[in-house]
């Protein structure tokens, strides 16, 4: 059970799998206004950068799920590494239809809400971990420009227009689902540039690494497109934020 490899290859040396930077993760922290002791649920916590930090910062305790091997491995030895092991822990395993044994005070997946089939039905799978008046965390793109046309859209990696909203439009949406939004930090294209351009130096490592593996053609076409294809359509389309909702 594992994510498709071309993942772990090109972002392998990646912390924060989305395009925030270390100082968004920890101005979120902040604007959450987290106290020692909060329980954070984190679903597709990736290399577990934010549980770890925020139980660093912020003495939070935490539970990550992610469907990745290479992925949960780095979040435990980052959890050992800031000293938090005891406080962190990283569960190997499919989040689809994760419920926490124990409620936590905030429910959080960041990009990664085809884990509840959407942004609504994962809203609806972390309210089942939530305490009342607990915060739920919601990490999405949204269309800072509505590409013209399909393609364009397709180029900016989503499958169609209709794959994500302008953001006056996701933010109504909250309010749409019975939710209020409680407070955002948005992503820029610094924050971008970090989670984009760093997979095109790990790509030609790799490729250095393993000249011969099955995956070496499609590394080598990644590297030498997406520069331009990211320069052209994700970093001037493409908006992404963390969204922080409290039930009515
Ligand atoms: N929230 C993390 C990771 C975002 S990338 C961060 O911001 O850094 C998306 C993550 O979802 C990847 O780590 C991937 O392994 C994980 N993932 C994909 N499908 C999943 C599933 N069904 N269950 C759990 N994790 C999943």
């Amino acid at each position: 059970m594992d994510i498709p490899r071309i993942f772990t290859i090109t972002e392998s040396a990646h912390r924060i799998h989305n395009p925030f930077t270390p100082e968004k993760l920890a101005a979120l922290g902040a604007a959450l206004r987290l106290e020692a002791g909060t329980r954070v649920l984190d679903l597709g916590s990736g290399s577990g950068e934010m549980l770890c930090t925020w139980a660093c910062d912020y003495g939070i305790t935490g539970i990550g799920v992610d469907l990745s091997r290479l992925f949960s491995q780095q979040a435990q030895l980052r959890a050992e590494e800031l000293g938090v092991a005891d406080r962190v822990e990283f569960i190997h395993g499919d989040a689809a239809g994760y419920i926490a044994d124990d409620k936590v005070d905030v429910a959080a997946c960041l990009g990664a809400t085809w884990i509840g089939g959407g942004v609504a039905g994962t809203i609806e799978l972390l309210a089942k971990s939530l305490r009342h008046d607990g915060i739920i965390l919601i990490g999405e793109p949204y269309w800072l420009r509505v590409p013209p046309t399909e393609d364009v859209a397709r180029n900016c990696q989503a499958g169609s227009i209709a794959d994500f909203l302008p953001l006056p439009e996701l933010i109504a949406s909250f309010d749409g689902l019975g939710y209020d939004l409680v407070e955002m930090v948005l992503a820029d294209q610094e924050g971008w540039d970090r989670y984009e351009a760093a997979k095109w130096l790990t790509m030609r490592r790799w490729l250095k690494a393993n000249p011969d593996d099955g995956m070496a053609k499609e590394v080598r076409s990644q590297l030498t497109s997406e520069p331009v294809r990211y320069a052209a359509y994700t970093r001037e389309y493409l908006g992404w934020g963390v969204f922080a909702l409290m039930a009515r």
